[in-house]
C-alpha cells in the first residue's frame, strides 16, 4: 500500500527569477506537493507519518530565504530538502508555478516539476595500504555524515588477495547498502571525494590504494557512459565483491545478468 499526502496551491511571495527586478520585487510562487510516505495505515498517529503543516512551514522558509534564477532549481532543491528533513517521506513531487512570470502574453501560469526519492544503491569498499580498517571505517563514517545518503547496512570486512596483477598487498574489502537522493553521477562524485579525503593517489588502474570506492548498483539502472558504468562491469567476476554483497543483501538484483547477488556468488563459487 502507498499513502500520499497532497498539498495544493500553497502560495508564497518571494524573489526568484533571472530578471534584475525579480531579485528585489516579490511575486507569488505556488507550490503543489505530493508526498509518498511510509505510513502503513496501521496506527492513527502523527509519529508514523509526516506533518503537512511542518512541510508547508519548511517550504515557506526555504522559498522566502533563497533567491534562485530558475523555478526548476527551486522545485528540485525544495524536493531534496523535504526528503532530507522528513524521514518517513519516500518520494516527493514538487511543482512550482509562477503565475506572474514577466512575459507580456496572455497565459495562466508557468511551472516546473521535480520528482525525487530515496533510491537503493550498493558501494564496494577496498583498501590495501596503511591502516586498511581505519580507511574502511572512515569511508563508512564519511557516508553516514551526509544528509543525502543513509547507510542501511555494512558487510563484515573481508581480507582478500590482490586482483588483476598490479597491486601486491592484500586487501580489506567490504560492501555497503545505502539509500540516497543523489543521482548516480552525483553519487560517484561523492565517492571520489571520499577517496581523495583518504589521500588516494590515482596512479594505476588496479594498483595499490588507501581507499577504493566503487558504485556497484544503483537501483536497477543500466548506465554506460564515459565516467560511469552500471552495474559495475567487473562485479560479477569478483568474489571479493559478491561475497560481502551477498552477505548484506542476497536479493540485490543485477539487471544486466537478471540474477541476484546470491545467485551470482553461488555461480562464481562453483567455477
Ligand atoms: P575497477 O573499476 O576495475 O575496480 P579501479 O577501481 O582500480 O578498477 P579506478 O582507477 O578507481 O579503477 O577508477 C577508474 C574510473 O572508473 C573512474 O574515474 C570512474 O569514472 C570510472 N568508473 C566507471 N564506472 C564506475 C563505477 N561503477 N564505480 C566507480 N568508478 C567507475
Ligand atoms: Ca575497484
Ligand atoms: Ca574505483
Amino acid at each position: 500500500m502507498r499513502t500520499y499526502i497532497d498539498i495544493r496551491n500553497l502560495k508564497i511571495l518571494a524573489c526568484h527569477g533571472c530578471h534584475a527586478e525579480e531579485k528585489t520585487e516579490k511575486q507569488p510562487f505556488v507550490f503543489t506537493v505530493r508526498l509518498e510516505t511510509d505510513f502503513s495505515g496501521a496506527r492513527d498517529r502523527l509519529e508514523g507519518t509526516v506533518s503537512y503543516s511542518d512541510v508547508m512551514k519548511l517550504l515557506v522558509g526555504f522559498c522566502e530565504g533563497h533567491c534562485f534564477n530558475l523555478i526548476e532549481t527551486l522545485a528540485t532543491e525544495a524536493a531534496k530538502l523535504i526528503l532530507k528533513r522528513f524521514s518517513s517521506v519516500r518520494r516527493v513531487r514538487v511543482t512550482v508555478a509562477k503565475p506572474e512570470a514577466p512575459v507580456p502574453l496572455d497565459f495562466e501560469t508557468v511551472s516546473a516539476t521535480a520528482e525525487l526519492g530515496w533510491e537503493t544503491a550498493f558501494v564496494a569498499l577496498g583498501s590495501n595500504l596503511g591502516d586498511r580498517k581505519g580507511y574502511l571505517d572512515g569511508a563508512v563514517s564519511f557516508l553516514r555524515e551526509r544528509e543525502d545518503i543513509r547507510v542501511v547496512k555494512v558487510s563484515s570486512y573481508l581480507e582478500t588477495a590482490p586482483y588483476g596483477g598490479v597491486a601486491d598487498r592484500r586487501f580489506l574489502n567490504a560492501a555497503a547498502k545505502i539509500e540516497t537522493i543523489l543521482s548516480p553521477l552525483e553519487l560517484l562524485d561523492v565517492l571520489q571525494k571520499g577517496e581523495r579525503a583518504a589521500h588516494r593517489e590515482r596512479k594505476e588502474h588496479w594498483g595499490n590504494r588507501t581507499l577504493d570506492l566503487d558504485l556497484l548498483l544503483y537501483g536497477e539502472e543500466i548506465v554506460r557512459s564515459e565516467r560511469l558504468t552500471l552495474p559495475h562491469p567487473e562485479m560479477t567476476k569478483r568474489e571479493f565483491v559478491l561475497a560481502p554483497l551477498a552477505e548484506i543483501d542476497p536479493f540485490a538484483f543485477v539487471p544486466t545478468e537478471r540474477k541476484t547477488a546470491g545467485e551470482l556468488f553461488a555461480r562464481l563459487r562453483q567455477k
